[in-house]
C-alpha cells in the first residue's frame, strides 16, 4: 500500500479537507502515475455535495486526470515510465460484456468502475484525482501527447471527450450545422472540437457575455437563449445540438430548431426529467438522445485529435487549497473555462 497526500470530502456540506489517501500495490497490470493537474469537474460537485447519492466519506474525488509514469508492473506493455499520460470518468468495467467488446466500456453492462466513489474489483472504494498518485489498470491509462501542456490536457479527459464522442457519433463535420447550449467547461470544449471537425457551429448561451471568447474558439455565431426572437430566427436550422446544461429547458423550443433527422443530444444531466412533447419529435423526424463520456480507444483518439488541431482547454490554475472557493465559482458559472488544480501543491 501506498499512502498519498490527497484533498477529501467528508461530508456534503463542510469544507474539503487536507488528507490522505491509500493506493493499492502496483500489480502486473497497473500504472503508477505521479499526478500533475486535475481538472474540477461539475460532476465532482454533484458527487461531493450528495446531489447524486450515496456518498461513501470521506471521498477524493477529481476524474481529469493527468501525470507522468513512475512505475509499471511486469506485465505492462501499453506504457512506461516517464509517459505522459492520463485518466478519466473510468478505471476498470467488465471487459467481456457486448458493450465493453464494442469498446464502449463506459456504457458496460454490469457498470464502469469509476474513478471514484466506486466499488473496484478489490472490494475498496476508488479515490479520485484530488491526490499526488494513483494506481490505475494499464488498460484504462490513456497517452496525453507531447504537445498539449498538462494542465491543458486534464479537462480533455472528461470534458474533451465527453463533447467528442457525440459530435464524433452524429458525424458533426463539413456542411453540418451544429449547436452547443452553453459556454462552460463543456460547452467551450464542444465548440473547439466541432469547428475542428469542419463544422458550422453555433453556441446559444442565456447571455451574449462570452461572444468574443465563443467566435474565438470557432463559433460562426452566437445567440442569447433569454431572447425569445433566437427560437424563431433558428427554427428548423440545426443537424445536431449538443445540450451541456444540467438545468431545466424549454424542450419545445429546442427541438423546434433542429431541420430534418436532427438530433438533441443532452450531456448536461438535470435533476428533473426533460418532458417532451412527442408532436414536437413528429416535425423533421427529430431525434433525442443521450451521451456519457467515451470509450478509451475514442478517448485516445480525441487526445489525438484535439494534439493534431491544436486545441486544448481553457484553464484557471488553483492551489489544493482553493477547491472550496473554486467550487463557489463553479456554481456561479464564474469560471472560464475550467479550474485545474496544481497537484505540486499538495505534496
Ligand atoms: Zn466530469
Ligand atoms: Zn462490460
Amino acid at each position: 500500500m501506498l499512502t498519498v497526500n490527497a484533498v477529501a470530502a467528508t461530508s456534503a456540506t463542510d469544507p474539503l479537507v487536507r488528507t490522505t489517501v491509500e493506493r493499492r500495490d502496483v500489480g502486473p497490470r497497473d500504472v503508477l502515475i505521479e499526478i500533475r493537474y486535475a481538472g474540477i469537474c461539475h460532476s465532482d460537485i454533484h458527487t461531493v455535495r450528495g446531489e447524486w447519492g450515496k456518498v461513501p466519506y470521506p471521498l477524493t474525488v477529481g476524474h481529469e486526470i493527468v501525470g507522468v509514469v513512475t512505475e509499471v508492473g511486469a506485465s505492462v506493455t501499453r506504457h512506461q515510465t516517464g509517459d505522459r499520460v492520463g485518466v478519466g470518468c473510468m478505471v476498470n468495467s467488465c471487459r467481456e460484456c457486448d458493450n465493453c467488446k464494442a469498446g464502449q466500456e463506459q456504457y458496460c453492462l454490469t457498470g464502469n468502475t469509476g474513478t471514484y466513489a466506486s466499488v473496484d474489483r478489490d472490494g475498496t472504494v476508488t479515490q479520485g484525482g484530488y491526490s499526488t498518485h494513483v494506481v490505475v489498470d494499464e488498460d484504462f491509462v490513456l497517452r496525453v501527447p507531447e504537445s498539449i501542456p498538462y494542465e491543458k490536457a486534464a479537462p480533455l479527459l472528461c470534458a474533451g471527450i465527453t463533447t467528442y464522442s457525440p459530435l464524433s457519433h452524429w458525424k458533426a463535420g463539413p456542411g453540418t450545422k451544429v449547436a452547443v447550449v452553453g459556454m462552460g467547461g463543456l460547452g467551450h470544449m464542444a465548440v473547439k472540437i466541432a469547428a475542428a471537425m469542419g463544422a458550422d457551429v453555433t453556441v446559444l448561451s442565456q447571455t451574449l457575455s462570452k461572444k468574443d471568447d465563443g467566435l474565438a474558439f470557432g463559433a460562426e455565431s452566437y445567440y442569447a437563449t433569454s431572447d425569445k426572437e433566437t427560437f424563431k430566427t433558428l427554427a428548423n436550422t440545426f443537424d445536431l445540438i449538443v445540450n451541456t446544461v444540467s438545468a431545466p429547458i424549454d424542450m419545445a423550443a429546442y427541438l423546434g430548431m433542429l431541420r430534418l433527422d436532427g438530433t438533441f443530444v443532452s450531456v448536461g444531466a438535470p435533476p428533473e426529467p426533460l418532458p417532451v412533447q412527442v408532436f414536437s419529435l413528429f416535425n423533421n423526424r427529430r431525434s433525442f438522445a443521450g451521451s456519457s463520456i467515451g470509450g478509451i480507444a475514442e478517448t485516445q483518439e480525441m487526445l489525438d485529435f484535439c494534439a493534431e488541431r491544436g486545441i486544448a482547454s481553457e484553464v484557471e490554475v488553483i492551489t489544493a487549497d482553493q477547491v472550496d472557493e473554486a467550487y463557489e465559482r463553479v456554481l456561479k458559472s464564474d469560471v472560464r473555462y475550467r479550474f485545474v488544480i496544481d497537484i505540486d501543491t499538495l505534496r
